[in-house]
């Protein structure tokens, strides 16, 4: 089959079209033949070198559709045919975490990116405990999303923050993938939205996806927050860049809930224990989604409450410039591969 290699860490030239042998299902797996690949900032930090413990020589991508083929032994709920979106991540389907339905906390988990088999492929071969039918209807590039962008920010606003109707909610880097999901779930739950985004030209477009506010900054849009609430701050915040906490931080309001699940360009930020106690910030982290976040996210896609937002779609060959565009900043929403 084809694959796409990750050959060394370094830019995107480093990914390359190569000739595989197609993987063989064994036990309890299936083999998807892949019909929608997302791509990923986590594809771009890991293509760079930038993510502990990530080899080279690997296929990326984390994000994926397509159609069982072929089903190992033991394998009953999925048939050869059966339309699915692969869960993001490798979880063991056995420990206390996953029995209780908490799949992102499986300590078994790691992102077949970081471990050999991505969906930069042809066919990809997954546990079947991961694989998930799709609604009727639904087609493969919207429900490659539904996985890393759409579930990640399931988990995070509704499973983390616990977002209720007609509460605030503050979302930086609001043009991207998860920040464009984001505004449309909160939405969906009846929250009022500010949205931040660095560029003034994604204004309209973020109104659009249902933003009651849009702030223009890079970094510092505190005291923009500040004005916009009456001076209360805002009752959830969506931390999808990471170096702008410190800010965020400044935003909320008392009993402020602040999850953060972007970390753009990594680096430690300072955080002011003085701010957290005397808001009664609660700071929470978080990272994919449990296989029931996901399934949320597909009816959800399914209803039209969520419209994933796709830049554009291009062949699996031209990825190089698909990781090229995402790293420029010129993408808005997801860039998807489909066929090669
Ligand atoms: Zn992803
Ligand atoms: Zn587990």
């Amino acid at each position: 089959m084809k694959a796409i290699v990750l050959k060394a860490f370094g830019g995107p030239e480093q990914l390359q079209v190569e000739e595989v042998p197609t993987p063989q299902v064994g036990a309890g797996e299936v083999l998807v033949r892949v019909e929608a690949a997302g791509v990923c900032h986590h594809d771009l930090l890991h293509r760079a070198g930038h993510l502990p413990g990530a080899h080279t020589g690997v296929v990326l991508g984390h994000e994926v559709a397509g159609e069982v083929v072929e089903v190992g032994a033991g394998v009953h709920h999925l048939a050869v045919g059966a339309r699915v979106v692969v869960y993001q991540r490798r979880f063991c389907g056995q420990c206390r975490d996953c029995l209780r339905g908490r799949q992102d906390l499986c300590r078994a988990l790691g992102l077949p990116s970081v471990d050999t088999e991505g969906a930069y492929a042809e066919y990809l071969r997954v546990p079947a405990i991961s694989a998930i039918e799709l609604p009727d209807g639904l087609d493969y590039v919207q429900a490659a999303l539904a996985s890393c962008p759409i579930g990640t920010s399931v988990r995070a606003l509704l499973g983390e923050a616990a977002l209720k109707p007609g509460e605030t909610v503050l979302i930086n880097g609001a043009s991207g993938g998860l920040g464009a999901h984001q505004i449309q779930l909160a939405k969906a739950y009846g929250a009022r939205v500010i949205a931040v985004t660095g560029s003034a030209d994604k204004r309209e477009l973020l109104h659009n996806l249902g933003a009651d506010d849009v702030i223009v900054a890079n970094g510092n849009y505190s005291a923009e927050v500040w004005a916009l609430t009456g001076k209360r701050g805002v009752d959830v915040a969506m931390e999808n860049l990471g170096s702008t906490l410190e800010d965020t931080l400044r935003s909320m309001a008392l009993g402020g809930r602040v999850v953060v699940l972007g970390n753009v360009a990594p680096a430690s930020v300072p955080v002011n224990p003085g701010l957290l106690i005397g808001r009664r910030i609660r700071l929470q982290g978080s990272g994919s989604a449990t296989l029931e976040e996901v399934r949320v996210a597909l009816a959800l896609i399914k209803g039209g409450q969520v419209k994933p937002l796709i830049d554009r779609v291009l062949p699996f060959h031209q990825v190089a410039e698909a990781h090229a565009l995402l790293e420029s900043r010129q993408v808005t929403g997801r860039i998807v591969l489909s066929g090669w």
